[in-house]
């Protein structure tokens, strides 16, 4: 049961640019794991996108832009049936179980307390074992893995880490999963955020001590029935999407588009995050991959909450809806004076614009087609929450090849307009 809703839209164009951001660390995931799970739900989230059948009507710019909007925060509301609610019960319980095994107790060394701290990718255990205080417990993994528990001031702050060294032959030199922190500013505005984020340290011996959060747009299951507020201080959204421009509260996280043999834009950006990471790290740049499977459990504020608090820039992937294979351009803020005098917009827009415009330098000289100038505005929840330079970008549409091949190169206009950016 799914309904389609096409809303209304605005279109603005403006170029202007300008610089910089900060970061930060955490432990754990296996990346082979990911990368198979990715490929083996490729089907599973087709018929969430399936019937996203966007009106073509390309005549203008206009059109464009609607349907860009509509790729990106989703016109589509699906309807939650009882198929949706008992698949999530049972995975769930899976996961669940799945994850007590693999439980990690360890003993804090902060100065007041022997408290307990249970490392788990599942925030519902964690927190009612934590809640229910000290026993003194202390295991040890496998001989690489190294807990690390960083005790804030506050118990409510208290972020665990658990590192793993890399091996010969990675990429990386270490990784680290990074929980979700609800003390972080805007974190309170987030309704999705069970999941973690994983932090990798690059192995290069040129390290450039700049990370960068590569978020693979979409991918979180119940994310189109969730609402969360459009912007920080609760004013109007000014332009179109998943929620008309007048509304407070938008889609939590939109299904996306589909390509046109039916896989999901999820999908393809989660395969181009991958070989981004691995160029990225190769490259001396440390990686926060903020979604590694087909579903994870973070709504765009916490997307971007997680790449404040630990990135240096944010670089969300995705493709457009269209049908042109128009090319690569990438989103920032809207050129309505309300919205870049709102903050965190106004202080930080510019930063997203030169970012924006040093990744479309790094495509055109990486021989990637060029939507137009390259930039489009508008007002988007990652926008809207961003205190790092931080984009939106459509490295293609619906129509677009999506192989290996193609992203490949598109990884490396990416790592060519980052180096431009960071001045490396
Ligand atoms: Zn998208």
């Amino acid at each position: 049961m799914k309904k389609k809703k096409i809303l209304g839209l605005m279109l603005a164009g403006t170029l202007l640019f300008s610089a910089c951001g900060k970061n930060a660390g955490g432990p754990h995931v296996s990346t082979t794991k990911v990368e198979s799970t990715s490929l083996t739900e490729k089907n599973e989230s087709l018929d969430e996108n399936i019937d996203v059948t966007l009106e073509t009507s390309n005549e203008n710019g206009a059109e464009d832009t609607k349907e860009a909007i509509s790729g990106h925060e989703a016109e589509i509301t699906v309807e939650t049936t009882a198929e949706t609610t008992a698949e999530t019960a049972t995975e769930t319980t899976t996961e669940t179980t799945a994850e007590t095994t693999t439980e990690i107790l360890s003993e804090t060394s902060v100065e007041n307390t022997s408290e307990i701290t249970v490392e788990t990718t599942e925030e519902s255990t964690v927190d009612s074992t934590i809640a229910s205080t000290a026993e003194t417990t202390k295991e040890t993994t496998k001989e690489n893995t190294k807990e690390t528990t960083k005790a804030a001031k506050d118990d409510k702050e208290e972020v665990t880490e658990k590192t793993t060294e890399g091996e010969a032959g990675d990429n990386y030199s270490s990784k680290s999963t990074i929980k979700w922190n609800a003390d972080w500013k805007y974190a309170s505005f987030s309704k999705i955020n069970s999941d973690s984020v994983t932090l990798y340290k690059t192995a290069s011996s040129s390290a450039k001590n700049k990370t960068i959060a590569i978020n693979a747009g979409h991918g979180t299951k119940g994310g189109t029935s969730v609402k969360t507020q459009c912007h920080p201080d609760g004013s109007a959204k000014v332009s179109g999407g998943s929620t008309a421009k007048g509304a407070t509260m938008a889609t939590a996280v939109s299904s996306g588009t589909s390509f046109l043999d039916g896989t999901s834009e999820a999908y393809a950006n989660l395969q181009l995050a991958i070989i981004l990471k691995d160029l990225l790290l190769e490259n001396g740049y440390d990686v926060l991959m903020i979604r590694e499977s087909s579903d994870s459990q973070l709504d765009n504020i916490a997307r971007t909450v997680f790449a404040n608090n630990n990135a240096d820039c944010h670089i969300a992937i995705h493709y457009d809806s269209t049908e042109t294979d128009k090319g690569f351009f990438f989103i920032g803020a809207i050129d309505v004076s309300s919205y870049k005098n709102m903050e965190p917009v106004k202080s930080h827009w510019k930063e997203h614009d030169a970012l924006g415009k040093a990744l479309v330098s790094g495509e055109k000289a990486a021989g990637v087609k060029i939507y137009g100038g390259g930039y489009m505005g508008l007002d988007l929840t990652q926008i809207s929450y961003s205190t790092i330079p931080s984009v939106d970008i459509e490295v293609g549409d619906r129509a677009s090849d999506y192989s290996k091949a193609t992203q490949s190169k598109i990884a490396d206009g990416i790592l060519l307009g980052l180096d431009e950016y960071f001045g490396k």
